[in-house]
């Protein structure tokens, strides 16, 4: 898999000469990623692309805006552990991703140094201290990320506290490296069942690499969902999320949130007014099967409100 990380190296795919120069500004901020898996589903080389629009940086970040509105640095007092629900952790296990999606509720750990998570220590002790924790989520930066013996320690840790009943790993992998997948397979099913959250967003992204990464998942004993984010200009249509949700019904994948965009510093192009979001979801209801519609939800800081 070849990861481009400087706009430079897609440069001669972009006719307009304005907006590459304005990228390349933004990418000092908020630095550019993509796999070449994910950039050959790129048809246009345009911001009407749904694939280029989620990828391509847009002189629209360099807005004003809260970098971490609902507080999750600090929420406990080891950096890699989120706590912002009583009976659930979230272990942020790197800030690495296969790709940059420009309307990332974290982007702001883009400019960090590179980390992985590996104080296992720090995360049995806590979990110990706080057997209220029923539910652990694997999140990032992007877990698959790492290598599978990454999570074969991290889940025995896990395994040994009784207080903890469900593991999730939110992942978007099958999405932009379905690759990335396979070496975790063996492990993962060791563990069975954990979760699976993945992010499409568009059913350009369902194609047959990542149709085969989440049949393989499935199998090995990992059910997965599904966590969209309505975006403009991406998803916000009736036709778009309609062939998105069946497609991933199709693919045995439960569509399970579509999330209002957060109001992150540097996402304000991609939000879509919470109305639109709500009519979208009534026509859904009305028109699709019931296990085809996913939970609308807005994050705030005082957690998550599922919508209406
Ligand atoms: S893969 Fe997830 S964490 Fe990484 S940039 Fe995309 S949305 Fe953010």
């Amino acid at each position: 898999m070849k990861i481009y990380t400087k706009i430079m190296e897609i440069g001669s795919f972009i006719k307009d000469e304005k907006i590459l120069r304005e990228a390349e500004r933004v990418e000092q901020i908020y630095p550019f990623r993509c796999t070449d898996y994910y950039l050959s589903l790129v048809e246009e080389f345009s911001s009407s692309d749904p694939i280029f629009r989620q990828i391509f940086p847009s002189f629209s970040e360099l807005d004003e805006g809260e970098e971490d509105p609902f507080g999750e640095d600090g929420s406990t007092e080891h950096p890699c552990l989120i706590r912002r629900y009583k009976d659930r952790l979230l272990v942020l296990s790197t800030n690495q991703c296969f790709v940059h999606c420009r309307f990332c509720t974290r982007k702001r750990k883009w400019r960090d140094a590179p980390f992985v998570f590996e104080d296992f220590g720090a995360l049995e002790r806590y979990l110990k201290k706080h057997p209220e924790i029923q539910d652990v989520l694997i999140s990032g930066g992007d877990p698959f990320w790492l290598p599978a013996s990454w999570f074969d320690e991290l889940l025995k840790v896990v395994g040994k506290i009784g207080s903890v009943r469900i593991v999730r790993i939110g992942t978007r992998s099958p999405v932009v490296a379905p690759e990335a997948v396979e070496d975790k397979l063996k492990v993962l099913s060791r563990h069975a069942p954990v979760w699976i959250n993945t992010h499409f967003n568009h059913p350009k992204e369902i194609t047959g690499e990542s149709r085969k990464a989440l049949l393989s998942l499935i199998k090995s004993g990992c059910p997965v969902n599904n966590q969209s984010v309505l975006l403009k200009g991406i998803n916000d249509s009736y036709e778009v999320l309609k062939e998105l949700l069946i497609s991933l019904l199709s693919t045995g994948v439960r569509p399970y949130y579509l999330f209002s965009c957060d109001p992150v510093r540097g996402t304000a192009h991609f939000r879509v007014p919470v109305e639109r979001g709500l009519s979208l979801i009534k026509r859904l209801r009305k028109e699709l099967s019931g296990m085809a519609v996913p939970h609308f939800a807005v994050d705030t800081p005082h957690g998550k409100r599922i919508l209406p």
